[in-house]
Formats: structure tokens, sequence, C-alpha cells
């Protein structure tokens, strides 16, 4: 069945259907369709998987697929033609430019807290960039995957997008097939298994992982303003999100309000996420503790002092940082999205699914000109030459 699939998807791939412009652009207005014209069934599913409401599901899941399809419809043919490089005294007559090719079959392997999102991102990408790709939901958010199962065929090219459900047995079935390139969103315990059966390939990956996500307030800024958009971002989809702040890093003079401002906050609700708070004492030690850690798939600072900011900025690494605010780098799709070190290889979103997923190949292609200049140029020399030969042999 896995096997099958992946030859099917290698088949359409070898067919070349999927590399014109206008292919692509048709694949990708019928997901936007789908979304669009299924979003009540997509609802009740994922209310079924993870309770999630009518409300929170085209904000969390929706808009940013809608997103990466709007603008790769825009852009695609831009982001396909040639882009050429700066010449050289070698080169000038020649053409040299680098074109995005696609790389073949993907695997998309997704997680189950943001089940449409953390496939069909991807996928936009995988079909912008003209792969074909294999796509295998979570098997914990059941009622998404067999819905995606059962929508994806009625709107796109099947054999060139084939769905496989399933869990673990399935997916390591899928892993033993060659891929040209594997896309896993999950925990990175299986991200290293992932990698490790995409090697036996030397296929490339992109591992979108967990990891800690620091949150650091500053004795000085609006530390109602932060308490209340770090509750924001823990409370949301019940605090079952990647970048989610993870802990908060804070001097112990503040440490009482800030415990308190969170309380106001969250007078509604009395169940929710565990959000720990350290205590440190000078920026110093902060960006130790931080440094000490594995790489944070996001870093969160919240401060009005700008010198904090910039050794905040400059001192710490993570997969992406933002100043004053949580999660709301995930929505902008001009940004790459992907983690460092332990929180993830490679990075998406955008054009930058377009590029993850796409061969860049360099491409030089010689002029003759100078070649047939020379040739002429010694014709004008050899010719003089060869008469006054002749001439002087002859008399
Ligand atoms: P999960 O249980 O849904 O598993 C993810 C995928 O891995 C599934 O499709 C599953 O079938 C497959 N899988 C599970 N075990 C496997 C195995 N032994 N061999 C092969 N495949 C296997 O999700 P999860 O792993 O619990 O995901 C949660 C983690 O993902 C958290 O750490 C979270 O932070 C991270 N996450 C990261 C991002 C991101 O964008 N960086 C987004 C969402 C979740």
């Amino acid at each position: 069945m896995e096997k099958q699939a992946v030859d099917g998807a290698r088949r359409a791939f070898n067919s070349g259907r999927s590399r014109p412009l206008q292919y692509r652009k048709q694949q990708l207005s019928a997901l936007l369709r789908l979304i669009r014209e299924r979003q009540a069934e997509i609802v009740s599913a994922l209310k079924r998987d993870i309770s999630r409401s009518e409300f929170d599901t085209p904000i969390f899941e929706l808009i940013g697929i809608e997103n990466d399809i709007k603008l790769a419809e825009r852009n695609l043919a831009d982001w396909m033609a040639p882009q050429p490089v700066k010449k050289t005294l070698l080169t000038i007559t020649d053409d040299v430019y680098i074109k995005a090719e696609p790389l073949g079959v993907v695997l998309i392997i997704g997680a189950w807290n943001y089940p449409w999102s953390l496939t069909l991102r991807p996928l936009v990408g995988a079909i912008a960039a003209g792969n074909a790709a294999v796509v295998k939901p979570s098997e914990v958010s059941k009622s998404s995957a067999s819905l995606l199962k059962e929508l994806l065929p009625q709107y796109l090219d099947t054999e060139m997008y084939p769905v496989v459900t399933g869990g673990v047995p399935e997916t390591q079935e899928l892993l033993k097939q060659r891929f040209d390139h594997i896309f896993y969103t999950g925990n990175s315990t299986v991200g290293k298994l992932v990698m490790e059966a995409a090697a036996r390939h030397l296929a490339p990956v992109t591992l979108e992982l967990g990891g800690k996500s620091p949150c650091y307030i500053d004795k000085d800024c609006d530390i109602a303003v932060a308490c209340r958009r770090i509750t924001w971002g823990k409370f949301a989809n019940c605090g079952q999100t990647c970048i989610a702040p993870d802990y908060i890093l804070c001097h112990p003079n503040i440490q009482h309000r800030v415990i308190e401002e969170i309380r106001q906050t969250l007078l509604e609700e009395i169940f929710g996420p565990v959000l720990p708070i350290v205590t440190a004492g000078d920026v110093n030690e902060v960006i130790r503790f931080i440094n000490e850690r594995p790489k944070p798939l996001a870093l969160y600072v919240f401060s009005s002092n700008k010198k904090v900011v910039r050794r905040m900025l400059n001192e710490t690494t993570s997969g992406g940082v933002l100043v004053n605010d949580v999660m709301v780098h995930y929505t902008i799709n001009a940004l790459p999205f992907g983690g460092v070190g332990n929180s993830g290889v490679g990075r998406y979103h955008g054009k930058h699914t377009f590029d993850q997923l796409s061969h860049h190949r360099a491409c030089l292609i010689k002029s003759l000109v100078v070649e047939f200049s020379f040739s002429f140029l010694t014709i004008f020399i050899d010719l003089p030459l060869m008469f006054l030969l002749e001439h002087c042999v002859i008399s």
C-alpha cells in the first residue's frame, strides 16, 4: 500500500506533468477550493480530534494555508523564471543563471496538534515547486487524517499527491522507500529516525521539531502587556503549540507582579498548561541560562530597553526571535519558519517552502560568439600571411 503510493507518485512525477506553470497553478487553486468549500467538515473533524472551536480553526489553521496558496499563485511565474547572476569577464557573452527545478517525490509527515496546517502548508510548497508528494497525516488526529484522505483525491491529481494514513508501522514502511525530500513535523526523537532513514538514500530533510521556547521579561517593560500576550500564547490551542512560551525568565523583584498579572488575565479560566517561572539576576545570567540549553525554536523578549534587546538578539540563538510579542512571527509568511540545532533543520512558509523543496540548479550556457570572433580574426590574419608566403615561394 505504502510502496504503491510512492511508486504511483514517482510514475506521475516522471510523466513530467507537474512541471508546467499552468498545472501547478491549477492544483493550487483546487487546494484553495478544498479549504473553502469543505471548511465546515474540517471544523467538525477538528472538534472531534482536539476539541478545537469553530472560531479558532480558520485563524490557527486555514488562513496560513490560504495565504501561502495566494502568494504562490501571484508569484509562481517569477519564482520559476531563471534568476540571472552577475557576470564576469569570462562569462560576459554567456547566459548565467539559477533555475529552481523540482526535486522529485516529497514525503510529508504531519503532527497532530495542527493537522491541516502542518500537512497542507508543506504541500503548497511541494506543488508550487513542481514536485509529487506523499502526504502522511498524524494518526493521533484521526478524524482529520481520514477526512484529508477522502477530500484530497476529490480536488487534486490523485496519483501525484496520494494520502497514506496510519501510525508508526505505516510511517516506518514509507521511510524505507526512496524519496527526494522528507518533510517531517513532530518530536526530536522521531526526527532522528527520519533523518537516519533519509540518510540511506542521501535524501535532504526538513525537520520541524519542538524545543523549549524561553520568554524573558525585563524589569524595563510594560509587565501587564507582556503577561497578557504571554498568557494568550501559552493558552492558545490549549497550550499545544510548538512555539508556545515554555517558561518565563525574570528578575526576582518582578516575579510577584508577573504572577499577579497572569492571574488577572486568567480570571475566566481554571484549567491550563503549566507555565514555570525561573528567576535570574541580570541579563548576563539570562543569556547564560538560555545558551547553556539546546537551541530553542522561538525566543521571546519583553523589554523597552534597546541595549537589553540588542544584547538578547546578538548573544543568543533560536529558530525565530520576537520582541514584545509571542508567536505572531508564524503568521508572517515572508519570514522563514523553522528551528536550529535541536529545534529543527530547514525552514518554510511562503516562498521559503518553494525554495526548500526546489533544487537551485546552476546554469551556464556558453556563447559561441567569442569562438566565432576568434575564428573570424584568424581568417584576417591567416589569409594575408598565406598570400605572402605563397607569393614569395612562387617568385
Ligand atoms: P505525532 O504523534 O502526531 O507524530 C508525528 C508524526 O510522526 C506522525 O505522523 C506519526 O505517525 C509519526 N511517528 C510517530 N512515531 C514514529 C516512529 N517511531 N517512527 C516513524 N514515524 C513516527 O506528533 P508528536 O511527535 O507528538 O508531535 C509533537 C511534537 O512536535 C512536539 O514536540 C511539538 O513541539 C512538535 N511540533 C513542532 C512543530 C514545528 O513546526 N516545529 C509543529 C508542531 C509540533
